[in-house]
């Protein structure tokens, strides 16, 4: 079962002229990066907000170049599967940071909901 966000996400071609800001907020690469995929720090997928408001970005979501995308989901599925954040694995794949940093906001922000849930289930 795929949970991620992922595969129905919006792309959209980095301008040249465009300022600076305009880039992977993951690994901040300012060459070879064409596509920009907007990335929920807490995946729709996993009950996120959906929105893509330029308000809303760095607080519900960011621009993420495809590989970047790819992997913080990859890690987000793995901690998933595992039900833990699992800091062996982030150090045996050797994860760039910026990438690192999403998934464990992402998988904060999962843990948080999920107490939530629970404080609200016992009302
Ligand atoms: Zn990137
Ligand atoms: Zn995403």
């Amino acid at each position: 079962m795929i949970d991620s966000d992922v595969h129905n996400t919006t792309r959209l071609i980095v301008e040249p002229d465009f300022p600076g800001d305009k880039r992977c907020a993951m690994c901040r690469r300012t060459r070879g990066v064409y596509v920009l995929e907007i990335h929920h720090i807490l995946p729709k997928g996993w009950g996120g907000p959906s929105t893509e408001a330029q308000s809303a970005r760095g607080s519900v979501w960011e621009y993420a170049d495809a590989n970047c995308h790819n992997t913080v989901h990859l890690i987000l599925d793995h901690m998933k599967r595992v039900g833990e954040w699992d800091a062996t694995y982030v150090q045996h794949w050797d994860f760039p940071a910026g990438v690192v940093r999403y998934a464990k906001a992402g998988w904060e922000r999962y843990l948080e909901k999920l107490e939530n849930r629970e404080e609200t289930s016992q009302l």
